[in-house]
């Protein structure tokens, strides 16, 4: 897969990319990461990007001619075939693990960083495909969450992870957050390993971990359960999970 992030501040992905997962997976050549620096399409002296907002107001707007220039020079670089169009925007499509993978699929992307109050409106009406938010905040440009549709993607890559199978019990992947985990010491300040970690039985701590998944799921995001595939067996842990806390009698 390769990917084209245009911004205003390619330095700003020296680091990120430089390590770990992303780093290995770029080594490897199973992921190809391009900055291009939106200011270099600037046609005035002083290379600005931006300009103030027409109708008034507060800040300043991307304007459209560095970008749809820059767009022109990677459809030329791309021998006229440009995969999707991602732009970075608080009020784009809530970025998910489904959203990931399904970009993941591609094998060209173009990441769009905004800053100050955004871009020209005529740059998402003709160019962008997808728009995506990270949540319902909003940050000073699009950069982090490049950063993070990168990432969230990358790690969808075959081989990107060392495991195949480690991504697919990750949380979301099939819709529920996953079980807890531990590793040694065996017991830490007084805190012990659940023991049927411990018992060996493979069976018995596929269940333990099923559950657990269940009831985070159901504790901290019962909403998720609604999408997710369950089997008998999850139904039928579920029921005793309700049951239990009926008994309970919350307030
Ligand atoms: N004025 C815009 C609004 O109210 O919708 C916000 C502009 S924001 C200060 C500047 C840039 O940061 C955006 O163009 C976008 O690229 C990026 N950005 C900010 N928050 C984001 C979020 N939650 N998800 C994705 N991109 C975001």
């Amino acid at each position: 897969m390769k990917i084209d992030i245009l911004t205003l501040f390619p330095q700003m992905f020296e680091s990120p990319f430089s390590a770990s997962i992303i780093k290995r997976a770029v080594d490897r050549e199973l992921l190809k990461i391009n900055t291009v620096n939106i200011r270099d399409f600037s046609r005035n002296k002083h290379h600005t990007v931006d300009d103030t907002p027409f109708g008034g107001g507060a800040g300043m707007v991307m304007g459209p001619e560095p970008l749809f220039e820059c767009f022109d020079a990677l459809k030329e670089k791309q021998g006229g075939q440009v995969g999707r169009v991602v732009m970075m925007c608080p009020q784009g499509e809530p970025f998910t693990q489904a959203f990931a993978r399904e970009l993941a699929r591609e094998e060209h992307l173009v990441l769009v960083c905004g800053h100050y109050e955004g871009i020209d409106e005529r740059v998402r009406q003709s160019l962008v495909t997808d728009e995506i938010s990270i949540g319902d905040y909003v940050l000073t440009g699009g950069e982090l969450p490049a950063m993070v549709v990168v990432d969230a993607v990358a790690r969808m890559l075959p081989g990107v992870l060392g495991e195949a199978a480690s991504a697919e019990e990750d949380s979301f992947y099939h819709g529920l957050l996953e079980h807890p985990h531990y590793t040694k010491p065996r017991e830490y300040r007084g805190m012990a390993v659940p023991e049927i970690l411990l018992s060996g039985h493979h069976e018995n701590i596929r269940q333990w971990r099923r559950r657990q998944s269940l009831l985070r799921t159901l504790e901290r995001r019962p909403e998720l359960l609604r999408e997710v595939a369950l089997q008998k067996e999850d139904r039928q842990v579920l029921l005793e999970l309700l049951e239990l806390l009926q008994s309970l009698d919350l307030k």
